[in-house]
């Protein structure tokens, strides 16, 4: 049995490393010329020799960083990576938000939410007598809908909203609650109340830990890639056709037949496969939207940065009118992302709220970003030493209600033999996607 795999970033990556594992052939085409997709991470030293020694600037232009257990960790230990990894700095685990003119704290345990003044009275009593609240969730709730329900819209914009752009660039108004948090839909019908069930589950939600690895995310991909024997790059998959219960692959640089052949690419590229011969499957892909996002890096001298920098970074709330989605301080989450005597900003700009940002000039939104980093966080100097721009024309797949719609037909086609294994379905992190790449490889081994 042979099996195909259209796209090498990490879902393609994941599936063909495990089933090389099992001993079951198969090959990995990728268009592009090197591993990894989205993750994406570059060491930079401008203005100074590469050999010179010093740590230079390491970007992410995608994944900043993976939230994962002790099983991935072991995973990744099989991988030989355990001793390039990074953990993320504990001071990291503050989060703040900008509100009432400066980016606040956001409250992190029972204690500080209703001692601290972030939110208001009328939230914290919504918070308390949450475990009261009898209602549940209808079909097609928005995750907006469900925390306004059970909790206050100062939730949705202080909290959730900042939270939901940081993960999936998404609005809270549009993205399903059984697509995004489909636990939290479990814990109201098992315990009544979310907060009962998160206290109840908080030792198993608690031991993800936050991790990069030394030359940045990019080392998970190169490490998966050089393990593998039958992947080609450069070799872009034109067309799919079935052929005696298995599929013709016609790519770049030829032709094979495999048994069964998996998807990893993303909606639009697959919509193109597929439409021959599922037209309505290719018209549902084609309804799936990824708004458009900016990743700007701005590094500043340590003494022209006032602010302590003592967190994960500073998100923007929609509601509060902002450039940005948010800003995260790199180097004060991992060790080796700039030389020691600067910081080093990752801003995302764009996402569905704030689409119309990424269509500016590059030089345009970087002098924005610049602006708001001066005007947020104390920076006294008059431009960054140095600053580059990079921008996603599509970022995340919304999970709103035309991605529920693309669970069936997924479905339907696995009885020709044709599977997916991507982030439009079943979870976005790259957490979901290795352990959805390690599910499927072993469901296909036995199918
Ligand atoms: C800006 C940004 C920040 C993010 N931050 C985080 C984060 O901090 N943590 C986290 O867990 N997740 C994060 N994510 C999400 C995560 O990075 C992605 O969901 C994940 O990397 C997707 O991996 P994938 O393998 O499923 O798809 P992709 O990475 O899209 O890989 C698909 C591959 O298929 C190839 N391909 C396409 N068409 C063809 C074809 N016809 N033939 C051959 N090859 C083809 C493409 O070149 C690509 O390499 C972020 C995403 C973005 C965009």
């Amino acid at each position: 049995m042979t099996i195909g795999i259209i796209g090498a970033g990490i879902s393609g990556l994941t599936l063909a490393y495990e089933l090389q594992r099992q001993g079951i052939d198969y090959h990995l085409w990728e268009a592009a010329d090197q591993p990894g997709g989205y993750i994406q991470s570059r060491r930079e030293w401008p203005g100074s020799p590469a050999d010179s020694g010093e740590t230079g600037y390491l970007r992410e232009l995608g994944p900043n960083s993976l939230l994962g257990d002790a099983d991935l960790l072991l995973w990744l230990d099989e991988l030989g990576l355990t001793p390039q990894l990074t953990f993320s700095k504990p001071v990291s685990k503050a989060r703040y938000i900008f509100r009432d003119g400066h980016y606040r704290q956001l409250p992190s345990g029972p204690l500080s939410l209703l001692l601290g003044s972030f939110f208001s009275w009328k939230t914290k009593l919504a918070i308390f007598r949450e475990r009261n609240n009898r209602t549940v969730s209808p079909d097609g709730e928005t995750l907006g809908q469900f925390f306004r329900r059970r909790f206050s819209n100062e939730i949705v914009d202080y909290a959730l909203g900042p939270f939901v752009a940081g993960i999936y660039a998404g609005d809270p108004d549009q993205l399903l609650v059984s697509e995004t948090f489909p636990l939290l839909i479990r814990y109201e019908k098992e315990y009544g109340s979310v907060l009962r069930g998160l206290i109840k589950n908080q030792s198993a939600t608690g031991r993800r830990q936050s991790f990069s690895f030394r030359d940045g995310m990019q080392m998970l991909p190169d490490a998966l890639a050089a393990k593998l024997t039958n992947i080609s790059f450069n070799d872009s998959v034109r067309s799919i056709n079935p052929n005696s219960g298995g599929w013709q692959v016609t790519t770049t640089k030829g032709t094979q037949r495999v048994d069964k052949l998996v998807l990893t690419i993303d909606t639009d590229a697959a919509a193109r496969l597929v439409e021959p011969h599922y037209t309505d499957f290719a018209r549902t892909l084609r309804t799936i939207s990824y708004p458009p996002m900016t990743a700007v890096h701005s590094s500043y001298k340590r003494a022209d940065v006032r602010h302590p920098l003592n967190g994960f970074g500073g998100l923007n709330p929609k509601i509060e009118g902002r450039f940005a989605a948010g800003h995260i301080w790199s180097s004060s989450i991992f060790d080796g992302r700039c030389p020691s005597d600067d910081v080093l900003f990752t801003t995302f700009v764009g996402g569905q709220a704030g689409a119309c940002n990424t269509q500016l000039p590059d030089s345009v939104l970087a002098e924005k970003v610049h602006q708001e980093l001066v005007d947020g966080f104390g920076i006294t100097s008059a431009k960054p030493v140095f600053q580059t721009v990079y921008q996603w024309k599509r970022s995340i797949p919304q999970y709103d209600i035309n991605i529920a719609a693309v669970k069936k037909p997924v479905n339907d086609v696995e009885a020709d033999q044709l599977f997916v294994c991507a982030n439009w379905y079943g979870g976005v992190s790259l957490s979901d996607c290795i352990g959805k790449a390690r599910k499927l490889a072993v469901q296909l081994a036995i199918k």
